[in-house]
């Protein structure tokens, strides 16, 4: 049976590029099982009004899903268990960087200047001599060493693609160091990070097709290491198009102009976002 899911995070409105993400997600589910997982481990940033209105222009839009809705702050506990096997199996180390720190690093002369990928600027590995004893290290940023994980994948990456450009993908692990630099799996005060929770929770939930914007398709490769390196099923990925703004920019929660409660208010229909978005 198909599963798959919408993941917002309740810190800002929804707007059309996150209407039309559901919108897909919803139909991709072809009659299996859409879910609603509300993404909120950044605890300085979400809002439970933000959630409420979520739920509220969702089910506007017409979409339902199963409750409970999975939140990942009740998750914490399986993070730290997947944290705590990568720790063990000497794959994590702590990171004491600051944005500032890196960007140092990144500009010495030998490194060629920053360079950016889907964990952010690409980490030059400073940290990664540093002690990887005893038990796992609370309150601190534990970066993954992508190096060690890789040998530890037999083969290369491989999923699926169903959404533009769709087929199969086969990729060397080892290709990671490169292009997205140690990633970051637990951050100061989080206790997890975006990648390692999406791909714990995607497996707990039995997502079989992770449906989102096309602007996450390079994280897919770390998430599919990750799902390899805690032994979970890999789904397939549909990545689609991203609503642009007029200029062509594509919509970030700052364009609160595009928010759907707006239209809301102006007095659209669920028809006429379907219409804006291209459904
Ligand atoms: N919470 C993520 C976002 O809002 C979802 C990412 C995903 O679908 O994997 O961008």
């Amino acid at each position: 049976m198909r599963i798959t899911r919408f993941a917002p995070s309740p810190t800002g409105p929804l707007h059309l590029g996150h209407a039309f993400s559901a919108l897909t997600a919803h139909a991709r589910a072809e009659g299996g099982t859409f879910l609603l997982r509300i993404e909120d481990i950044d605890r300085q940033r979400s809002k439970p009004e933000w959630e409420r209105r979520i739920h509220d222009d969702l089910r506007w839009l017409g979409l339902d899903w199963p409750e409970p809705v999975l939140r990942q702050s009740d998750r914490l506990p399986a993070y730290r268990a997947a944290l705590t096997r990568l720790w063990s199996d000497g794959l994590l180390y702590p990171c004491g960087c600051n944005r500032r720190d890196i960007l140092e690093a990144a500009s010495a002369p030998q490194e060629g200047g920053p360079r950016f990928g889907p964990d952010g600027m690409i980490y030059p590995g400073t940290c990664r001599g540093r002690d990887r004893t005893g038990p796992l290290p609370e309150a601190v940023p534990l970066r993954l060493d992508l190096a060690r994980a890789a040998t530890r994948i037999d083969g290369p990456l491989r999923w699926t693609e169903t959404g533009e450009e769709a087929g199969p993908r086969e990729i060397a692990p080892g290709t990671l160091i490169d292009d997205i630099g140690d990633p970051v799996l637990s951050r100061r005060d989080m206790g997890t990070s975006y990648h390692l929770a999406v791909v714990i929770d995607d497996a707990h939930q039995g997502v079989t097709e992770v449906v989102r914007g096309r602007d996450l398709a390079e994280a897919t490769p770390l998430h599919v290491l990750l799902q390899r390196l805690l032994g979970l099923s890999v789904p397939a990925f549909h990545h689609h198009r991203l609503i642009r703004d007029d200029t062509g920019r594509r919509l970030a929660k700052r364009d609160d102009a595009r928010a759907i409660g707006l239209y809301r208010d102006e007095g659209a229909s669920p028809a006429d976002i379907r219409r804006m978005v291209g459904l």
